[in-house]
């Protein structure tokens, strides 16, 4: 599903260059759930900006969901950026719009016509768990509210990578768990390829099939959860 060969990213100003992302080959296969761990400045967030076609490498080859996303642009990149989804720390809601209407908005991108909306936009309030919100506006839900309408916006174009970038770091232990209880849950039901980014060793052993360990723009050790963090 997401292939990175030899990608580098170097970002390069008058006074100086810095490396960010340091010759990584990354294999992540359908359906896996995969988690980036490392210190801020480790080069995580680079990564993922590189996987959704945010940033292009200086070097190597990105391939994600059958686009060889370092050669696409125009329409094959949009249509790739369907397929490739993301969510965030800090949940970019539209803060003048409702549940409904946050939810709404990439099918109205998709030009999706309204009664199509609207039934799909219902199926995905129930999926993420916020009925009876619908109507409500970001600024009155809590944080694991906000962060399932940022979920369900996600999903709304059957996307089939998603991208969780902090996705659970602004929120407290107990929300932690149940939005990543979710994750799962969605990654079941829909065979959604799940990768994200993270500081927190918790979030890892709760959810991730494996694991890539991030230092200074390289990866030190990637395997199976269990193997990379087995008790001593
Ligand atoms: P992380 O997400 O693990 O904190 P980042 O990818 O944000 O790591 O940063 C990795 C390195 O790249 C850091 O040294 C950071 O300062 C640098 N960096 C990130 N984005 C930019 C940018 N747009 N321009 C210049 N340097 C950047
Ligand atoms: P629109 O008018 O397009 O519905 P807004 O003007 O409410 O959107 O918001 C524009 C952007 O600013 C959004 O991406 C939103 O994430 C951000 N934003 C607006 N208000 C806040 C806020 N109180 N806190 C954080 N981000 C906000």
């Amino acid at each position: 599903m997401i292939t990175l060969s030899n990608v580098k990213k170097v970002y390069q100003s008058k006074k100086n260059s810095v490396t960010a992302v340091n010759n990584i080959n990354l294999e992540i296969k359908e359906g896996e759930i995969f988690g980036i761990i490392g210190y801020s400045g480790a080069g995580k967030s680079s990564l993922i900006r590189l996987l959704n076609g945010l940033e292009t490498p200086t070097e190597g080859k990105i391939s994600v969901a059958g686009h060889d996303i370092t050669s696409i642009n125009g329409k094959e990149l949009r249509d790739a950026r369907k397929e490739i989804s993301m969510i965030f720390q800090h949940f970019n809601l539209l803060w003048s719009r409702t549940v409904r209407e946050n939810i709404a908005f990439p099918l109205e991108i998709s030009k999706i016509s309204k009664i199509e909306r609207d039934k799909r936009v219902l199926e995905l309030i129930k999926l993420v768990g916020l009925e009876g919100r619908e109507d409500a506006y970001p600024s009155q839900l809590s944080g694991g509210q906000k962060q399932r309408v940022g979920i369900a916006r996600a999903l709304a174009n059957n996307p089939k990578v998603l991208l969780c970038d902090e996705a659970t770091s602004a929120l407290d232990p107990q929300t932690t768990d149940s939005i990543l209880d979710l994750l799962v849950d969605i990654n079941e039901r829909l065979g959604l390829t799940i990768v994200l980014i993270t500081h927190e060793m918790h979030v890892i052993r709760k959810i991730c099939h494996r694991v890539a360990v991030m230092e200074e723009g390289r990866f030190v050790e990637q395997g199976r959860v269990l193997d990379v963090f087995k008790k001593p």
